[in-house]
């Protein structure tokens, strides 16, 4: 027999949705339990996200304990670099805005933290592997916990907050590939060394051999990114290889070498989910939604997803009101497509195709100079980077 649990929001998964709508559904008074099939180190030390969006650090400063402000840094501009000259956009100066870098892993410390320290209902090791009855009023989450028992939730609503590899897509939308899609051809080979920062702020560098990010973790790590094709082996390259990589595509700069302790390919993809909402479950984050890391955009729409749902469900389950919880997929979609749209448009105008011609190249460097000679083309970056 399996145990059967109640709560009025099932959310599956605890990554940044599915934990900042579990805080943000109990500052309302209203009960939900998490399930996250990973282990709590596992989610704790989840190297991804870096960059926020200021509207993103708001919200995470009214959490207790976060140490957003303490750990966290705000940074003022971006470079964009291309033909071996880096050009600086005055995000502050143009936008009044900032974005802070304050990495993926630390957001979710301070989110478990802010939960488990309510008493919240938050379950690690806990894999959910089938949804029943989204159509009625309750429907039931059947999962295994990981000494591998059974249970099931029944509840009120639930909520797939459980990533782009997750099962909650397949439920709402009919199938896991069902919606809007686009995949590119290349990818993003990702470093963690030790080094000291080779520059104060992010450079974003287009070179003839292709793109490459220069971010930052800490005084004593940092993390960066060069294209490469989706289907290279990250154990291929040694760190002397790996290095010519990135000096290559960051011309003009001489970057600061340092151990490799950690590497990653990262494969592109633009995704959103054909149907956001199916009677009692929503999808929210990258369970909806998938963008090229470019424009940084991932994290940050996650939680104005969460803002956007967190009201339609205190409408739904406080007030009786249905009316916010179905304008959600099209309120959700404004944002969701102003970001596709800037991920996008980050992405291919910084990235060197495999088959791009002499001319597409070209016309890629006016481009990237009528943005950097033009007040309105930086106002359009800084005002998509800093959050709309
Ligand atoms: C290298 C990299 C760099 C990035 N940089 C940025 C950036 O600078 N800025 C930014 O905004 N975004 C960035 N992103 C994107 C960002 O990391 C994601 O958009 C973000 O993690 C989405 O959060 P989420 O809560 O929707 O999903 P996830 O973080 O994927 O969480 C989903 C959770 O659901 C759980 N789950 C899945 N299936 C089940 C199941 N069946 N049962 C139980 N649990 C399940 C998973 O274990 C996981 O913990 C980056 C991503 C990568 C990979």
């Amino acid at each position: 027999m399996s145990q059967e649990h109640r709560t009025r929001v099932a959310i599956i998964g605890a990554g940044p949705a599915g934990l900042l709508l579990s805080h943000r559904l109990a500052e309302a008074g209203i009960a939900s339990i998490v399930l996250d099939r990973r282990s709590r180190d596992e989610i704790e030390q989840t190297i991804r996200a870096g960059i926020l969006e200021h509207g993103t650090v708001d919200i995470l400063r009214e959490i207790g304990g976060s140490r957003v402000e303490s750990v966290g840094q705000r940074h003022d501009g971006v470079e964009l670099r291309f033909e071996g000259v880096g050009h600086r956009i005055d995000l502050r100066g143009l936008t009044g805005r900032s974005v802070w870098l304050y990495p993926q892993h630390e957001v979710l410390r301070d989110l478990v933290g802010a939960r488990l320290a309510a008493g919240q209902d938050l379950r690690f090791g806990a894999t959910v592997e089938r949804i029943d009855g989204v159509e009625s009023d309750e429907p039931r989450i059947v999962a295994t916990d990981a000494e591998g028992q059974r249970f099931e939730v029944a509840a009120e609503f639930v909520v797939g907050a459980d990533g782009s590899r997750g099962i909650t897509r397949a439920t709402v939308a009919g199938s896991s590939r069902e919606g809007y899609f686009r995949e590119y051809p290349f990818a993003w080979f990702g470093i963690l060394c030790e080094a000291p920062p080779s520059a104060e702020e992010l450079i974003y560098s287009s070179s003839d051999d292709g793109f490459a990010l220069v971010s930052r973790r800490s005084d004593t790590v940092q993390r960066m990114y060069f294209q490469c094709d989706p289907d290279v082996d990250p154990g291929s390259l040694s760190e002397a290889q790996i290095w010519d990589e990135l000096q290559r595509r960051v011309p003009g700069t001489d970057l600061v070498e340092g151990p490799i302790f950690q590497r990653d390919v990262l494969r592109f993809r633009s995704f959103v989910a054909g149907r956001l909402l199916r009677g009692r479950a929503a999808l929210v984050g990258d369970a909806a939604h998938t963008v090229p890391p470019t424009g940084a955009k991932g994290l940050n729409l996650a939680v104005a997803d969460v803002l956007v749902l967190e009201r339609a469900l205190r409408a739904l389950l406080l007030e009786r009101d249905e009316r916010p919880m179905l304008a959600y997929p099209q309120v959700a979609s404004e944002r969701i497509w102003k970001a596709q749209h800037f991920s996008w448009w980050m992405t291919s105008m910084l990235h060197v195709a495999p088959d791009a011609t002499a001319f597409d190249r070209r016309r890629q460097i006016g481009e990237l100079s009528s943005l950097v000679d033009s007040e309105a083309g930086r106002m359009f970056l800084a005002e998509g980077y800093t959050g709309w």
